[in-house]
């Protein structure tokens, strides 16, 4: 065939630059607007501008990769679309940073050269991980790259904004929100980080406005007493049943408050009665609503107390809180202190103490949204898979509040409502309005607040594909066919995603959702820099190679279960990586004179042909069913298994013989011919999972200038599953791995050529020995083989059972037996006493007790390592002796 020569080793970097180029320059990433194929479909979770490829992205870009070059390959018209979120707090933060450097807030530039120094430090350093996923292989259409903050998905967010508006779905009011005092503004409850803390409760005595007496309550945040507005009993509770309607004064304040009955107070907490802090308390704002409760804001947007807090007025919250309890104890208000540990949250982006804090804020009524949206999972109209989450999803979207979708931030999608300074009127447009449409007046004021960033990503579905525009696109890939994400972001964007797709495209936004886990380390503890157990996907790909590592994620991604990674495992793919480079070299060194149109019958094909060409198709049926089912790990493990083990360690040892010797050119090229189809179709199965290395390998050995990424994937075809073939190949590669085994037991050199006969009464078993004898000679390394119906039991052998055959391998004079005895012995001994070792550690209760868990499963798996060497050596003994009896 006159083909170039593969390399001695393979390089990854060198090849990985120059095919992913290539793959660019013909534009194979790009799918159609329209096309006679099917279409297929993949939104890119857009990572963060300010992203940094991390394992999870690595993950689950790889898995999108995976299945769309898979689903390209069957025929469809792939498209997956990338773009990047423009990360509203995150972004604005990494400025804000920035300025701080130069000794300048926000507020120092305003509002316009604030987001022009974010767009400036967007075109500079934002976008970095776009780079890195191309690192990783991904096989996006980058002619179609979005970003959330571009001009046609800012007019999807307008557009949503105002029909969500126009049929009452997004009202303003005042809510509890929960407040990061230092990023000022408002954050979901899904933001807001919940760490336990060791506090104290405070219970604090409010005596009664008639005098004598009066009624304690206990909290943990004492400062946010300043705007209480009532205290809270159960009704049923007969030691307030008297009190119930009279008023408390509140100390420091000296304001009268009222003390109602609500359901909601637990008899059992603390004295029984609780303070009412409609301002800073999510439960108390909901009684302030059912009581007609006044509401006293004593806190600002920077956590620090307002003139309502009166002397306390201009105190930050924990200084404000030290000062109250000096206060309280001086007036003999302080009736106990105790230490109590509870949960305080914390923003998720910058770790600070969430302040509830009563604010306006505008939101989407969600109700309405959410029935939808459980109604397409119900139906199967999107799948959710593993379908263990559908439980959850249900559960959460069954209790969903309203969304608050105000930020106070500057960097993001503003709020499109205009408020007329003339006559008041409130103009909502996605268009910018010149003048008032009520009063003619141009003095119009746009609502300072943006949009949170899940609102502009749940849109991503069609606001990508074009939308508000009915484009080719929209109609050729929406709804999509698949999301790939992590489980960790079900709610933040999932459901918003099918809420917003459902209302705005009446239709669901994907067919199914994978939700992939976590990539933890190989003990299962979670990545940290701190802890120094993370693992940089650049450094991985830098040292074992891209595919070495797309492969590794594969592998370990089993549904339902964690992704635990580490380098080891990562460099054990890299072996075979190597395995599959050096199997090329030598497959391509003897297929060098097949004719490219070379033909053969089916009736030349050895058993061996026949055997791996059965193989191959089951494992193509497998792979495809592991890939169309979402296990990547079943569908990466039958096409490793196939390549290294089937193809590699046997297929090319047997046919060696026959590529080698010059006797059978029928069957020579039948071997040839096996050899370069089980290759070429092994390079189309692997390329999903090591796209570079297949393609570098395709380029020279079918060197027709075609591209493995745009060939057909191998279709499983019942009439190539060859049962008898595989029957036959069963017995001799047990044959020969039994033979191995004694070689391996009695400590034969692997080139000492060995005296064999094999024993069946079997007529049909005897011929296909005979049929495999130049197989079992050459891979047993045998001086001679005899295959006979004998039964009697040689002697000078050692035995072994391979189904209904004896196989008898001769050593007498071959081993030193008094030699042999004494190494097996000494070996038994040394390794029983390794076992009694760690089976004492295991039967230690206080080594099981404090042990983590990972440490007591390595040691029980050393106990069964050395449990199987001893009985392995045991056998081996046991023959030996059978052996020199016989002898
Ligand atoms: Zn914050
Ligand atoms: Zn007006």
């Amino acid at each position: 065939m006159g083909r170039v020569e593969l390399t001695k080793v393979y390089e990854p970097r060198q090849a990985e630059a120059k095919w992913y180029q290539y793959w660019l320059d013909q534009d194979y990433f790009h799918a159609a607007d329209s096309s006679s194929k099917k279409p297929f479909s993949i939104v890119i979770p857009p990572p963060n501008v300010t992203g940094m490829l991390h394992m999870g992205h690595a993950l689950n870009n790889v898995l999108q990769d995976i299945v769309v070059r898979y689903k390209r390959m069957q025929g469809h018209n792939a498209l997956w679309m990338p773009g990047m979120d423009h990360a509203g707090i995150a972004t604005q933060n990494v400025v804000e940073q920035e300025l701080a450097k130069e000794g300048l807030t926000r507020h120092d530039l305003g509002r316009e050269k604030f987001i022009e120094r974010v767009w400036e430090w967007k075109a500079k350093y934002g976008g970095v991980i776009i780079h890195q996923l191309k690192r990783l292989g991904c096989s996006c259409d980058w002619t179609r790259e979005r970003f959330t903050m571009d001009e046609g998905l800012s007019k999807a967010v307008r557009e949503v904004f105002v029909r969500l508006y126009n049929d009452g779905l997004i009202y303003q009011g005042d809510y509890i929100v929960n407040w990061c005092p230092r990023c000022r503004t408002a954050i979901s409850d899904l933001e807001v980080e919940y760490h336990p803390e060791a506090g104290q409760l405070w219970s604090i005595r409010y005596p009664l406005a008639e005098g004598g007496g009066g009624i304690v309550v206990a909290t943990t945040r004492p400062e946010t007493m300043l705007g209480d507005t009532a205290v809270a009993v159960n009704p049923n509770d007969a030691r307030y049943t008297e009190l119930i309607g009279k008023e408390v004064i509140l100390p420091l304040v000296n304001r009268r408050i009222p003390i109602i009955a609500d359901d909601y107070v637990t008899m059992e907490f603390g004295s029984g009665a609780v303070k009412i802090t409609p301002a800073s308390d999510p439960n108390d704002f909901a009684m302030a609503g059912r009581h007609k409760l006044e509401i006293i804001r004593i806190m600002d947007d920077n956590a620090v107390i307002t003139e309502k807090g009166g002397i306390y007025a201009g105190q930050d919250r924990y200084e404000c809180r030290r000062n109250v309890i000096r206060d309280l104890e001086a007036q003999g208000c302080l009736v106990g202190t105790e230490p109590y540990t509870h949960n305080i949250g914390q923003c998720y982006r910058c770790k600070t103490d969430i302040e509830p804090a009563v604010s306006r804020q505008w939101f989407v009524r969600i109700a309405p949204l959410a029935k939808e949206a459980i109604a397409a999972v119900v139906t199967g109209k999107t799948r959710i898979i593993p379908s263990s989450w559908e439980s959850t999803y249900f559960e959460w979207m069954n209790n969903i509040r309203d969304w608050c979708i105000s930020r106070q931030i500057w960097w993001g999608h503003r709020i499109p409502v205009w408020n007329c300074e003339g006559c008041g009127k409130v103009i909502v447009a996605s268009e910018d309005p010149a003048s008032c449409p009520a009063c003619g007046g141009a003095k119009l004021r746009q609502e300072e607040d943006v949009l949170d960033t899940w609102f502009s990503s749940g849109l991503w579905p069609f606001s990508t594909l074009g939308w508000p525009e009915n484009t080719e696109a929209l109609k050729t890939f929406y709804p999509t066919s698949l999301l790939v994400t992590g489980f960790d972001i079900l709610f933040f964007w999932v459901a918003r995603m099918m809420m917003m797709g459902l209302y705005v495209m009446k239709d669901v936004p994907f067919s199914d959702v994978y939700l992939h886990a976590l990539v933890r380390d190989e003990n299962g503890e979670k990545m940290s820099k701190s802890k120094g157990n993370s693992i940089d996907p650049l450094e991985m790909m830098d040292k074992f190679g891209t595919d070495a590592f797309r492969f590794t994620l594969a592998a370990f991604t089993a549904q339902g279960r964690d992704v635990r990674m580490s380098e080891e495992r990562i460099e054990g793919y890299k072996f075979f990586i190597n395995k599959i480079w050096n199997a090329t070299r030598f497959s391509m060194m003897n297929i060098e004179d097949l004719p490219a149109d070379a033909a053969v019958r089916p009736e030349d094909r050895s058993i061996a042909d026949r055997w791996i060409l059965s193989r191959l198709n089951r494992t193509i049926a497998e792979v495809i069913r592991g890939l169309d089912e979402y296990r990547f790990n079943d569908a990466s493990a039958a096409v490793y298994q196939f390549v290294w083990h089937e193809f590699c360690d046997w297929y090319l040892e047997l046919a060696k013989p026959v590529l080698y010797g010059g006797e059978n050119p029928i069957g020579r090229r039948a071997a040839q011919k096996t050899l370069l189809d089980v290759l070429t179709q092994s390079l189309k199965l692997l390329h999903p999972f090591m796209p570079f290395l297949t393609e570098e390998i395709w380029q020279t050995l079918i060197g027709d200038g075609s591209s493995v990424m745009v060939s057909a994937f191998p279709a499983a075809d019942e009439a190539c599953s060859d049962p008898e073939a595989e029957a036959e190949m069963g017995i001799v590669m047990e044959v020969i791995t039994r033979i191995r085994n004694i070689r391996g037991e009695m400590n034969v050199a692997p080139s000492l050529k060995l005296k064999v006969t094999l024993a069946t009464p079997d007529a049909a078993v005897q011929k296909t020995l005979e049929r495999g004898r130049i197989s079992i000679a050459n891979l047993a390394n045998l001086q001679s083989l005899t295959v006979t119906g004998e039964t009697a039991e040689p002697k000078g052998a050692a035995t072994a059972v391979a189904g209904p055959i004896r196989v008898y391998v001769f050593l007498a004079g071959v081993i030193d037996v008094a030699g042999e005895r004494g190494r097996l012995e000494k070996e038994i001994a040394r390794i029983e006493k390794d076992l009694v070792v760690v089976s004492r550690k295991l039967a230690n209760p206080e080594f099981l007790a404090k042990a983590a868990e990972p440490v007591v499963a390595k040691e029980r798996e050393k106990a069964r390592g050395f449990g199987e060497k001893r009985a392995a050596l045991g056998a081996a003994l046991k023959r030996l002796a059978a052996f020199a009896e016989a002898g």
